[in-house]
């Protein structure tokens, strides 16, 4: 299946074979490897074959495809290294931390009292604030 690719990104030459990885697994649209830079053993990404940076761009379908394999990953760490629970993230724009433009979500095993600064606490919104910015959404919606 052919695919939209970016010759200067580091995903597409792995996707291409161009550079080496970890690769957990692959189908007709995705791929999945360990990260380089992991935050806990375990973590992995399941990542799109084709060059779309973010979840606005990508097509419905291939997101589709990305967050199966994800789940696939997901249960293979849950299977073999029974962490204390996992995130799935996925950035989207340098604003949300997103320092690879090729969609990706990551699969991170968290471990109790890990570092990774991932939760927050939970502090009630103003509800009118709360709803003008819903208003907003359902607009475009
Ligand atoms: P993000 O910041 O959400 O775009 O995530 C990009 C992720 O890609 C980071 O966690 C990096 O550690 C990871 N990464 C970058 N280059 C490679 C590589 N060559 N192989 C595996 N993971 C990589
Ligand atoms: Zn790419």
């Amino acid at each position: 299946m052919s695919h939209p690719t970016d010759a200067d990104c580091i995903f597409c030459k792995i996707v291409a074979g161009q550079i080496p990885c970890f690769k957990l697994l692959e189908d007709e649209r995705t791929i999945a490897f360990m990260d380089i830079n992991p935050v806990n053993p375990g973590h992995a990404l399941a990542v799109a074959k084709g060059h779309w940076p973010t979840v606005d761009v990508i097509p419905t379908e291939v997101l589709g495809a990305v967050a199966a394999t994800a789940q696939r990953v997901a249960k293979a760490v849950i299977t073999a290294l029974e962490p204390g629970g996992v995130n799935l993230l996925q950035a989207n724009g340098p604003g949300a931390g997103q320092s690879v433009p090729h969609l990706h979500i990551h699969v991170m095993p968290r471990r109790p009292g890990d570092a990774v600064a991932l939760n927050w606490d939970y502090v009630p919104g103003d509800r009118a604030e709360i709803e003008a910015v819903y208003r907003r959404l359902k607009a475009v919606l």
